[in-house]
């Protein structure tokens, strides 16, 4: 084996060992070649056990622009090429397509010197091959770039410390050839004093360090002395001990860039600081070039056209509304003098349109080294529809939405403020007049909620129509509507004006089936009074126009100070009651009902009492009313309730009657809208185990035309039950004779008023008379009320009217009493029926009896009730007087 064998062998063993390097051995004689494991690997074949490939499994490999090449150097090895070849060639791989190989390769000879072997390695440079393009590409990039951008050069001879500039250095500045010499000072002198340190610290360090190229960035004058930017970049020549001798490279013009660079800073500057919502227009302001920069979306914003120059501050400040002006530059400059940085206004105006809008800006301070604004910067956001929400919120807030009128709170607001201006500069007293529709509820129940709100609004629009300009006209409730009289400080003033709003609420309404009529209760407060709050005036407006309501209605009230106390009574009296009746300081009083033709007891009517700790006795006049309003009634009467039947069952089980004797419990309005009164009256019958048909509930007549329809469903229920109706206070409520008629009850009850004076006055005779015929043609018995005489007595007795209550027979009084008077009525009587027995009712109509017919009493005056030891009461009477009945 020759040496050069022996040595390639070895070679051969080193490189595969090495890993590196794949060997191949080409037999050419046989046309077979042997491939190493790491060549197989590097060409992408399979790790094969066979020795003998075919040549082509690797050259069919080869990248077909290398083929030819690696073709040639084989075959020329082949052909007595007397020196071992290398070639960079490409075969395919499998993952990342082309693959560098490095192939070395030398012919192999016999001993004939005839070569019969190829042998050689082959090595990946792919990773080198790689890198070596890319550095082509850049280096390719950069002289292109170089070329393009036709830098200047300079080479700085440190020895001498002289520079050569270029043509293209010297122009770059604007100088000619020979206008620039050979000194550094140039350059340098030329360079912005506050980039010349930078420059200076980059030379120095290149000068130490030395070897690595640098580039800097600095502005120079030119020829003009006009700014430009430059880029310098350079490298250190170093000699042999690595000593600089030479600064080479280039300068070029970057101004452009600089200031492309510039201005999209600026905007992105811009942009942050203003970029809330893609919709906002923009503005920055140069405090030292005065100069504004309006993004176009800003003049889109206000309708500006395009073509119009907008750059300085008046083309904003025109714009605003002067009204807002003041404010909007009061705000700049508190940004501006103040050490604040941000800014958010809101102002209005006037749009290319016409129009007015309202826009929001917010701004930041861009403030230099010295604290000095250098620009005011931000957004500008039309907010007209949000500010458009928001008047409108504050519009709801304050009106009523029905009307479209001022609200309660905004009068009170009104009023408030004239009170105060009042107190401030003693101005014009003014008054409050409050105008309630009467009975509108009645309308809204019956006719629906549609001819309600039309009533309401044809009477604001009537009421606008009549009030003094300048007068605030609220809406302060449902039916309640308020005006703030400016100007009046005389009763007599205000109640003219309080006619003119009547007459215009009173004008008939038009309805499809007819004419509707409203009318107003009015209740006045005058400032004059003296107020302390707004809602006090109001207050005493309601209370004046509450005074109007009980009077009637249709009428108007002016305020003053008795109706304040008394109100301020009501208001003790209120807090008192509440606690009344878990003290247990209500009772019940009975009032014998007599039966006019036998002058026997036939029933009770149970009369409400309350035993003031302070007062005394307090009659109902003085706290049902009350009761009524604070909705206390509705516990009170169901007590009174409970307690008169349970009462009357211990009676019915002491004195003992054919008919049983009956108990009236008067029931106000509200508690007969009251859903639990039935169940309740069931279970009272239930508990108490009385026949029904001995209760008998009392409601006004009033009360039942305040709502007939639903009056008669209620009676209805209530007569169901079996029990007895009454409709009291017969004669004052106006109520129609076809209601009368449809009504379920069983008495009337002849209001006192009638029966006073009835011998008297001859038109109450004529009512009374014609009362009871009604009741009997209706099937209904009498009672009449406030019987005092005996003159009325025997009137009633004349004309048919079956029963009678008054002081003449016994005022209503404890149950002890009534005990008493029982007693000694059935000591007389026993068991028998009224009817049954011969001896009538002569006994109350002697006056010396015993009994007392009380002087005509005050509200004040509690008289025999007030106490509780039982004052005489008349019963056994001797008869001295001839019966005024015809008995068989
Ligand atoms: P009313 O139902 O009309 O009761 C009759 C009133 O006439 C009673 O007044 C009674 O004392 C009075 N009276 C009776 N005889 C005479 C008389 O000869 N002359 C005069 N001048 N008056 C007479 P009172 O007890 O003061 O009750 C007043 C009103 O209070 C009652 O009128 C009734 O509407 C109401 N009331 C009383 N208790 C209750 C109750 O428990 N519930 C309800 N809802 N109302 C009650
Ligand atoms: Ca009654
Ligand atoms: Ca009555």
């Amino acid at each position: 084996m020759s040496t050069l064998l022996q040595e390639l062998i070895e070679r051969y063993e080193l490189a595969e060992k090495a890993g590196n390097e794949g060997v191949w051995d080409w037999d050419l004689r046989t046309d077979t070649v042997y491939l190493s494991a790491r060549f197989l690997e590097l060409i992408g074949l399979p790790p094969s056990v066979a020795t003998a490939h075919r040549p082509n499994e690797w050259l069919g490999r080869v990248h077909p622009e290398d083929i030819d090449w690696l073709n040639a150097c084989l075959k020329g090895q082949a052909g007595g090429m007397p020196l071992p070849f290398h070639m960079e060639h490409r075969v395919r791989s499998e993952d990342s397509g082309w693959r560098w190989l490095l192939c070395r390769g030398v012919a192999v000879d016999n001993e004939d010197g005839k070569p019969v072997r190829l042998v050689g390695s082959i090595a990946d440079i792919t990773d080198r091959k790689l890198a070596e393009q890319c550095l082509r590409q850049s280096e390719e990039r950069y002289a292109l770039a170089a070329a393009a951008s036709n830098d200047g050069l300079y080479d700085w001879d440190l020895r001498t410390d002289t520079i050569y500039y270029s043509l293209r250095w010297k122009s770059l500045l604007g100088f000619a050839e020979d206008e620039i010499s050979d000194s550094p000072r140039e350059w340098l002198d030329r360079v912005h004093p506050d980039d010349l340190i930078w420059l200076q610290a980059t030379l120095d360090e290149q000068l130490q360090a030395g070897g690595k190229p640098f580039q800097i960035e600095y502005r120079m004058a030119d020829a003009c002395v006009q700014t430009r930017w430059m880029v310098c970049r350079g490298i250190a020549v170093l000699d042999e001990e690595s000593k600089p001798l030479r600064l080479v490279g280039s300068q070029a013009d970057i101004t452009d860039r600089k200031t492309t660079e510039q201005q999209l800073r600026e905007s992105e500057e811009r942009y942050a600081l203003a970029a809330r919502a893609a919709n906002d227009g923009l503005w920055d302001w140069r405090v030292d070039t005065k100069e504004i920069f309006y993004s176009p979306r800003w003049r889109e914003m206000l309708g500006i056209a395009p073509n119009i120059t907008l750059n300085r501050r008046s083309d904003w400040f025109s714009r605003v509304m002067p009204e807002d002006l003041p404010d909007f530059k009061a705000a700049l400059n508190l940004l501006y003098h103040s050490d604040r940085t941000h800014l958010e206004h809101e102002f209005r105006m006037r749009h290319g349109d016409g129009s007015v809008r309202w826009y929001l800006i917010r701004g930041a301070a861009v403030r230099d080294a010295n604290n000095i604004i250098a620009r005011l910067a931000g957004s500008m956001t039309d907010i007209t529809l949000r500010k458009r929400a928001e008047l409108q919120l504050r519009f709801d807030a304050l009106h009523d939405a029905l009307t479209g009128l001022p609200n309660r709170n905004l009068l009170l607001d009104r009023i408030g403020q004239g009170l105060d201006r009042l107190r401030r500069t003693g101005g014009h007293h003014f008054g409050v007049l409050l105008i309630d529709l009467d009975r509108f509820k009645t309308v809204n129940d019956s006719m629906g909620t549609t001819v309600g709100d039309l009533v309401l609004t044809t009477t604001a629009a009537r009421l606008l129509r009549v009030r003094r300009m300048g007068d605030t006209l609220a809406r302060i409730s449902a039916d309640e509507f308020a005006v703030l009289i400016e100007e009046v400080g005389e009763p007599a003033a205000a109640l003219a004006l309080a006619q003119r709003m009547a007459d215009a609420v009173c004008r008939p309404f038009r309805m499809a089936d007819g004419e509707l009529v409203m009318t107003a209760s009015l209740g006045i407060a005058l400032s004059v009074t003296g107020y302390e709050s707004a809602d006090e005036m109001l207050r005493d407006a309601s209370l004046a126009m509450y005074r109007a309501k009980s009077a009637g209605g249709a009428r108007s009230e002016v305020f003053d100070t008795r109706l304040r106390q008394h109100a301020l009574k009501q208001m003790r009296l209120d807090s008192e009651l509440r606690t009344a009746l878990e003290r247990q300081e209500l009772c019940l009083f009975y009032q014998p009902i007599i039966a006019l033709g036998t002058g026997r007891v036939h029933g009770f009517e149970a009369l409400t009492r309350w035993r003031h700790p302070e007062r005394g006795l307090v009659p109902p006049i003085e706290f049902i009313p009350l009761a009524e309003e604070n909705g206390l009634i509705v516990p009170l009467g169901r007590w009174a309730l409970r307690e008169a039947t349970q009462q009357l069952a211990v009676w019915q089980w002491a004195y003992p009657r054919p008919v049983p004797l009956s108990m009236a419990v008067n029931v106000s309005p509200r508690q007969f809208r009251d859903d639990d009164l039935i169940a309740l009256v069931a279970k009272v019958l239930d508990d108490h185990k009385i026949p029904a048909a001995s209760l008998k509930l009392e409601i006004t007549e009033g009360a039942l035309m305040q709502d007939p329809e639903g009056s008669e469903q209620a009676m209805r229920a209530l007569h169901d039950l079996g029990i007895k109706l009454a409709i009291d206070d017969f004669g004052t409520g106006y109520s129609s004779l076809s209601y009368l008629h449809r009504f379920p009850a069983d008495t009337l009850k002849i209001d006192k008023s009638f029966v006073s004076e009835l011998t008297r006055r001859r038109e109450n005779a004529a009512i009374v008379h014609v009362v009871s015929t009604l009741a009997a043609i209706l099937g209904m018995d009498t009672v009449a009320e406030g019987i005092e005489t005996q003159e009325e007595a025997e009137f009633l007795l004349d004309i048919n009217c079956s029963f009678g209550q008054g002081y003449l027979f016994a005022r209503p009084m404890p149950a002890p009493e009534v005990e008493a008077l029982m007693s000694r009525e059935h000591d007389k009587y026993g068991d028998a029926d009224d009817d049954g027995v011969d001896i009538g009712m002569e006994w109350w109509w002697t006056k010396d009896a015993g009994h007392t017919i009380p002087e005509a009493t005050g509200p004040e005056a509690t008289g025999p009730e007030a106490t509780s030891t039982p004052k005489t009461v008349a019963t056994n009477a001797p008869v001295t007087k001839k019966r005024p009945r015809t008995s068989h």
